[in-house]
């Protein structure tokens, strides 16, 4: 989605070493389309995102496409979502320092990465993921890119039920599509009376879903792998 810009011309995997995350020219013409086609609206994700290096996040062999605005694989069947729409949860979230927010889906532990850099020191992240390797990939990739772990808590575990111990929160983000979403989902319940959430909502494709004071808005057309488990989808 959205990213003719940046489709267009031959891609350049620039196959540099670890976290190199494309070449400056590309990091640009990325940030450049992603304000012009509005994904990204504030100058608090930009720095987030120009702080995380999206390099760490991708495999070795993918490094030269860290900045190229594409879902890229990233081993289990698993995916680290294309800028655009990384960018575009975010701004819809308005995560504010000393939040305490709910990441269901890890994965690569890009978005809890760029969650820890917007809540700062005194906010926390909860990030719940399946695949327990991926779990500690993610653990991996936030050390290396610099990103200090100190108030992200990474937990193995099913992320369609929330994660009670930290509830409730201030903001939740659903990384992977959930078959519907409605005021009696338990994720509903995880969340402060004023809280926000942002969700892929149903099958194959995708509705992104923002709630918020009682309202459930579909904010844009979106692709994401499923969630499995209680109150996702089947193994498939
Ligand atoms: N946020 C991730 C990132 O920054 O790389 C991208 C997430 S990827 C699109 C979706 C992730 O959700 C996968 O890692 C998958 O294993 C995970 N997942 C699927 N069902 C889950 C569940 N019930 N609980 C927790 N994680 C789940």
């Amino acid at each position: 989605m959205g990213g003719k810009d940046l489709a267009d011309g031959p891609l350049q995997g620039s196959g540099r070493g670890r976290g190199s995350g494309g070449k400056p020219a590309e990091k640009e013409r990325m940030f450049r389309f992603l304000r012009e086609a509005s994904f990204l609206k504030t100058e608090r994700v930009e720095k987030a995102l120009r702080r995380v290096d999206r390099g760490f996040f991708v495999p070795a062999g993918e490094r030269g496409f860290a900045y190229y605005d594409t879902a890229i694989p990233i081993g289990h069947g698993q995916t680290i979502s294309a800028p655009a729409v990384v960018a575009f949860m975010l701004e819809a979230l308005d995560v504010r320092e000393g939040m305490c927010v709910l990441e269901v889906g890890t994965g690569s532990g890009y978005d809890c990465a760029l969650l820890s850099v917007l809540v700062g020191a005194s906010g926390k992240v909860v990030s719940v993921e399946r695949v327990p390797e991926l779990a500690a990939l993610a653990r991996e990739n936030i050390a290396s890119a610099g990103v200090s772990l100190d108030n992200i808590e990474i937990i193995v575990g099913d992320g369609s039920e929330g994660y009670a111990p930290d509830a409730p929160y201030d903001r939740i983000i659903v990384t992977a599509a959930l078959p519907s979403l409605d005021l009696n989902h338990p994720l509903v319940a995880q969340l402060k009376k004023d809280g926000k959430l942002v969700a892929p909502v149903g099958e194959y494709v995708q509705d992104l879903v923002l709630f918020g004071k009682g309202k459930m808005q579909k904010i844009l057309p979106v692709m994401f792998v499923p969630l499995v488990g209680k109150y996702g989808f089947g193994e498939r």
